[in-house]
């Protein structure tokens, strides 16, 4: 039977992309070798990387003054080398769910953390409005997409400070207005690439404000430096995300791709809204993730979860349990995962709905 991967990350992929790093296991552009066993020196790697960064910087419309690196550690790691590198004693943080909460925990390492606002009192389902970002803080961040909470903030907001942004799972979901914002990053495996690779894009200016020391691996100013290959890069992840990038462009772009995610994330919130047996979890249908759709059962039917979880799966149905801290279903449906599956998970939800 047809899988469809719901997955929130590693996640669905695009079958090109996995084509192409299974053949590139065999042999790599005609090397006769292993893209697992080449140099990252070769020059066939090095036109992989460059590559990479330009389609990364065409598809997003980056202008010249910013840098895109590729690095490892995770978007995880960036939750330290963010306030390493930019914050002198004051930054502002929104508290928009788990990740942020993250980020928040590692800048405290670094000096004052103010948390402009945090939609915890209700267990993140909203993305918090009509806060105050300190006009003194270094930088202020925030999540745009909210994987687990699937909360979205789906504009470019206007900052009078830097403004950085985890883009881990909504990177490419939307076209991106890349001159108001500092920096932008994430891991890979949500919308792009396997895990394994953290893309940053970085705006030369901002950088070099802080007096610290900074671990030559954490200064972003090293792997500027070096195109990315200070040290030895994820070969097979970047490998893999430069197919992304083609697919991509194939696909028309980032406006088509907007413009596909947005009536998916409609055909989805349309019948969640309209069952009986269910109910959305984010209200606000403005702060919806159109990457992350989290629903529960209306408390009438709370019993039936589980049997939910179990007719679904047998559908095909991979990835729909929601995360433990939210309960219910989370249904990821990112870049890759076609309209097909997102029909097959209504139809589901419709025939259950019937049989119940
Ligand atoms: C998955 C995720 C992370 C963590 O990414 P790692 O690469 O595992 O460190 C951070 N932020 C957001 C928004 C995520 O979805």
């Amino acid at each position: 039977m047809k899988k469809h991967n719901f997955y929130a990350g590693p996640s669905i992929l695009p079958q090109i992309t996995i084509d192409n790093v299974a053949e590139a296991v065999k042999d790599f552009a005609g090397t006769g070798l292993s893209v697992m066993e080449i140099s990252h020196r070769s020059k066939e790697f090095i036109a992989v990387m460059d590559e990479a960064q330009q389609l990364f910087k065409e598809l997003l419309n980056i202008p010249e003054t910013y840098h895109v690196l590729f690095l490892g550690g995770g978007a995880s790691t960036q939750f330290t080398m963010i306030p390493m590198n930019f914050m002198k004693s004051k930054s502002a943080y929104l508290n928009t769910g788990s990740w942020a909460s993250k980020a928040v925990k590692e800048a405290g390492l670094y000096g004052e953390v103010v948390e402009v606002a945090s939609s915890k009192d209700k267990t993140f389902s909203y993305i918090p409005k009509g806060y105050d970002v300190p006009a003194d803080a270094d930088y202020f961040h925030i999540t745009t997409n909210n994987t687990i909470y699937g909360t979205q903030i789906r504009e470019d907001i206007d900052c009078k400070i830097p403004l950085i942004a985890d883009m881990s799972s909504d990177i490419f979901c939307r076209p991106v207005d890349i001159s108001k914002y500092a920096l932008i990053y994430g891991g890979a495996q949500k919308n792009l690439a396997p895990a394994g690779v953290t893309f940053v894009i970085v705006k030369e200016d901002a950088l070099g404000k802080v007096d610290r020391a900074i671990p030559t691996m954490l200064n972003y100013r090293t792997h500027i430096e070096k195109g990315s290959m200070f040290n030895t890069p994820p070969v097979l992840p970047v490998f893999a995300a430069l197919q992304t990038l083609k697919w991509l462009v194939s696909q028309g772009g980032i406006e088509k791709m907007y413009e596909r995610n947005l009536a998916k994330a409609a055909l989805l919130y349309d019948e969640i809204d309209r069952n009986k047996l269910f109910k959305p979890t984010v209200g606000d249908p403005g702060d919806r993730s159109i990457m992350n759709a989290c629903w529960v059962m209306n408390d009438e039917f709370k019993d039936m979860e589980s049997a939910f979880l179990d007719y679904a799966t047998g559908k095909g149905m991979v990835g729909i349990k929601g995360h433990r801290s939210v309960g219910g279903f989370r249904a990821s449906i990112y870049n890759a995962l076609p309209v097909e599956s997102i029909e097959a998970l209504i139809a589901a939800m419709k025939d259950f709905e019937k049989n119940n």
